[in-house]
């Protein structure tokens, strides 16, 4: 079709229905608006403890009121035959839970980065999963991002670029603000799960791992200094390195005690990959050096929430395991427990 340059959605009736659990500020501001964006997935349902904003928000998108549940009634969803996804979009430690129920009312799940809190937690979660036979993605939207992918294929695709991958970095920093609700809860232990590394080093994490397309097999960690506000009872800065089986070596570092720090890097025997900002929703640069030549490489049209929730569509019509499975989101929480390990007791911790 003439001046049509990208794929039309589906047929209303042929996309899969998504409710969404919490609306915080990552579903208000960045789900919401981007899921139309989606051209096999819809809005369905809202979970909310807050029935004026549930019912302001349904309104806004267009959805009736009995598509309206909150956490006391959430399981009479299992009834709401427009709902094939349950979105989970809650403080990380209630991720576990809300996985388990929305399994047990039938529906496929999405739940928000980290996976969970222990490697208990995500084990029971994908077991839950397998009984209920529905898939299991973690929102690891980055690994959707036209971006990423791109700096993937300069690392170690069809067109590599800069050689034998050596040293990968991933820095990821923000200041935990106390006076807003959202850093609240980051601050406190029983929902959080874990600090700085749980929040945003997770994207260092998860980034280098993607970026080389190797598993590490060793990790040596320390924490950094802390700010002494008496409210924050978990970890606010953590730098570690890890030892992958290639060779390669990942500094890696997550603070929230420093602004706007969000990178990637890989540097090779013959240039150099660069992502800074790395995974933002929005402006990612990338650039790729070699020699004296910095290319800064540009891709226009990009959206990374609807290419997550393409792939799950996909996943559940070909009845296949998503990308960012459940498994991908155990092997950060595993890598993330052996981080404050080998901090806490000062020395290399193994992951083989
Ligand atoms: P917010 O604090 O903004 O929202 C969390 C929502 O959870 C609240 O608005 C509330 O929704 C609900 N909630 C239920 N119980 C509680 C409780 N005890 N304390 C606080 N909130 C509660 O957080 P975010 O939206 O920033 O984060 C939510 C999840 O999404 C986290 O797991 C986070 O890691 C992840 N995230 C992922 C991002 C990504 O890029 N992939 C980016 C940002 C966050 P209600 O009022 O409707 O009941």
């Amino acid at each position: 079709m003439p001046g049509l340059d990208t794929a039309l959605p589906l047929p209303h009736e042929e996309q899969l229905g998504v409710a969404l659990v919490g609306l915080g500020a990552y579903t208000l501001n960045q789900i919401l608006p981007n899921l139309p964006a989606s051209r096999r997935c819809r809005l369905a349902a809202l979970v909310s403890g807050n029935e004026d904003k549930a019912r302001t928000v349904a309104r806004a998108y267009g959805l009736g009121e009995r598509h309206v549940y909150n956490y006391d009634t959430f399981d009479r969803i299992a009834e709401d035959q427009t709902v094939d996804v349950v979105y989970i979009l809650l403080p990380n430690t209630m991720h576990r839970d809300w996985t388990e129920r929305s399994f047990a009312a039938g529906k496929h799940v999405l739940c928000e980065k980290p996976m969970a809190a222990t490697v208990a937690d995500c084990e029971a979660m994908i077991a839950a999963g397998r009984t209920a036979d529905r898939k299991l993605m973690i929102g690891y939207r980055a690994q959707f991002d036209p971006y990423n992918l791109r700096a993937i294929d300069l690392v170690r695709g069809d067109n590599r670029q800069i050689g034998t991958p050596r040293i990968a970095v991933g820095n990821h920093g923000r200041m935990l603000d106390l006076s807003d609700s959202r850093d609240g809860w980051r601050a406190k232990r029983d929902l959080a799960g874990g600090g700085s590394l749980f929040d945003i080093g997770i994207y260092s994490l998860n980034g280098v791992r993607y970026l080389l397309g190797e598993e590490p097999t060793e990790v040596t960690a320390r924490f950094m200094p802390r700010s002494g506000r008496s409210e924050v009872e978990v970890e606010e800065g953590v730098a570690w390195s890890m030892l992958f089986p290639s060779g390669a070596v990942a500094n890696c570092t997550s603070s929230y005690l420093i602004e706007g720090v969000n990178r990637l890097q890989v540097q090779g025997s013959e240039g150099t990959v660069t992502l800074d900002p790395a995974t933002k929703y929005y402006v990612r640069h990338l650039i790729l050096t070699r020699g004296r030549t910095h290319e800064r490489i540009v891709i226009p049209n990009t959206n990374q929430f609807a290419a997550m929730f393409d792939e799950l569509a996909e996943a559940i019509r070909e009845d296949r395991e998503p990308k960012a499975s459940g498994t991908e989101g155990l092997r950060d929480v595993r890598i993330m427990e052996a981080i404050y390990e080998s901090a806490e007791q000062g020395r290399s911790v193994s992951l083989i």
